[in-house]
């Protein structure tokens, strides 16, 4: 493996960081209320336009449906560079789960192009439909069920927890058309329209940082085309297979996000260890002090080369269930641990919301429990071992 970063993938990450500052940055301060945590619906989506418009947005799509083709190692790249940044409207120049999913690589050609490429172009958002109160990192267990009526099929359940669920055009939701099944052929994943009657967005779910919002979705015999079947009609029953082959793009892209937050983490405990002084010296002079720094740079190093890694591997084809579950768990839980450690350095200051870390000390809580928690992805490394 070359340990190198290609240089194209170097102007594109330095071809975000200028459009964060030159355009994200001044939007920031003019239209960002520092006193609250969510960003206005319009803000999010005017700032994916535009990073779709330039070309950074959803880069690892197929050309052929408006994306670059970019590799995941570039993808990465791109996701690291825009948390690094610091900026809190960053967070949209990369897609999330309103965005594309390559699940959706699965869709028949029409779905592709009637459904992916304008999440590729970021004019529309979805949503994506599997958690449930009573399944969820046991997600085979769903009960929301698919009922088959001719060529049509009925929806009928409850999920929560579903991100961007108020705002989504269109909901890709896995049901169980076979509950007994389970993930082998009794799970099938439909793509539901907004406004499809029997599709209602029930409560909204506020967490620690209310950011993209969760919301719970609700079927009422909600009848669908068998059309709406990911795949089409013949891929009934496969929705969790399709759903599977796509995990490592996402925990890929946890961690990445989580690296970048720690860098910029990192990189204001730096400064702050410097600039001030306890004792007539820079309380970077203290071996205390320096053990949380350096104890971060040293896992942050790590956490970035296993995703590299992986990414690389994922590239090049070879599988990486085991690779993807390893970066997610590690960049998961070492961005906590770096946040954490970077309040400790900023004494009381680090506590207060005059600066960033109290926010996103909040955040990357999300992250050891999002795409798998982390004990899950502990029970598919153990599996991939044989355990
Ligand atoms: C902010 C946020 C956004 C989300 N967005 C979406 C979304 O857009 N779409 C969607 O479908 N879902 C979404 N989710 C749901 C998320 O994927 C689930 O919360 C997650 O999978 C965990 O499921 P659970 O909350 O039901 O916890 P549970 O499955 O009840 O787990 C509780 C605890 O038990 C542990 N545990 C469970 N099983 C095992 C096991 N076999 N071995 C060891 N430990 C185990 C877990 O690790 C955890 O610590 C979101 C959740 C949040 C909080």
């Amino acid at each position: 493996m070359d340990f190198a970063i290609p240089d194209e993938y170097r102007e594109l990450t330095r071809g975000l960081s200028d459009f964060v500052d030159r355009e994200l940055r001044p939007l920031e301060a003019s239209e960002l209320d520092q006193e609250r945590d969510d960003v206005p619906v319009g803000l999010r989506d005017r700032v994916r336009r535009r990073s779709a418009e330039l070309g950074f947005y959803a880069a690892d799509f197929p050309e052929d449906l408006g994306g670059s083709g970019l590799p995941q190692l570039g993808m990465v790249l791109l996701r690291e560079a825009a948390a690094r940044t610091g900026c809190r409207l960053a967070a949209f120049a990369t897609y999330g789960p309103e965005g594309p999913t390559g699940v959706l690589l699965s869709g028949t050609d029409e779905q592709k192009k009637r459904y992916l490429a304008p999440l590729i172009s970021a004019e529309r958002s979805m949503c994506f439909a599997l958690t449930e109160p009573d399944a969820g990192s046991d997600a085979q267990n769903i009960s929301t069920t698919a009922t088959k009526d001719g060529n049509e099929w009925i929806l009928n359940g409850t999920k929560h927890f579903i991100t961007n669920g108020k705002h989504a055009d269109y909901a890709l939701v896995f049901a169980a058309n076979d509950r007994a099944k389970k993930a082998q052929g009794g799970i099938t994943a439909f793509i539901v329209e907004a406004g499809t009657p029997g599709y209602e967005v029930g409560r909204s779910q506020i967490g620690m940082v209310e950011g993209e919002g969760q919301y719970e979705l609700v079927f009422d015999n909600c009848r669908v085309s068998e059309e709406q079947i990911l795949g089409g009609p013949e891929n009934a029953g496969m929705g969790f297979y399709s759903a599977m082959q796509f995990l490592a793009m996402g925990r890929l892209s946890i961690g990445a996000t989580c690296n970048g937050i720690a860098e910029y983490c990192l990189d204001l405990g730096i400064a702050h260890a410097k600039e001030r002084k306890a004792f007539d010296r820079p309380i970077g002079k203290n071996q205390y002090v320096q053990g949380h720094i350096v104890d971060s740079i040293v896992e942050l190093k790590a956490a970035k080369l296993m995703t590299y890694d992986c990414a690389w591997r994922y590239d090049h084809g070879e599988p990486v269930i085991q690779e993807s579950s390893i970066v997610k768990l590690y960049s998961a839980e070492m961005v906590n641990r770096v946040v954490d450690r970077m309040i400790q350095v900023h004494g009381g200051m680090g506590w207060m919301r005059e600066l960033p870390l109290e926010r996103i000390y909040r955040l990357v809580r999300i992250f050891t429990l999002v795409e798998g928690t982390s004990e899950i992805q502990k029970y598919i490394i153990a599996k991939s071992v044989g355990l």
